[in-house]
């Protein structure tokens, strides 16, 4: 029965370019997992600073950075900074 070998033979060869494809997924997966670790590894190194706006606190290296009179405040979005930068504006 040669026709019976030959469908073996394509059903095997499917069977290994899927085991193949996976075990490539695998290592891509993989690969992922360590870069992702390692920016979660720089999160808990960073900094969390507070917005002197609405008070919420932001990684540092998310924030937007304002520098005054040789402080830096931080915020966490450019309407808290434009906010901060009017009310400084009325009281002077
Ligand atoms: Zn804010």
């Amino acid at each position: 029965m040669p026709q019976r070998f030959l469908i073996l033979g394509v059903l095997l060869y499917i069977a290994w370019r899927l085991l193949r494809g996976l075990f490539r997924e695998k290592i891509a997966a993989e690969a992922k997992k360590q870069q992702t670790t390692k920016v979660a590894g720089s999160d808990v190194q960073d900094v969390l600073v507070e917005d002197p706006v609405c008070h919420t606190l932001i990684p540092k290296h998310q924030a937007i950075r304002l520098r005054q009179d040789g402080t830096t405040y931080y915020f966490c979005s450019d309407k808290c900074c434009d906010t901060f930068i009017g009310k400084q504006g009325e009281e002077t």
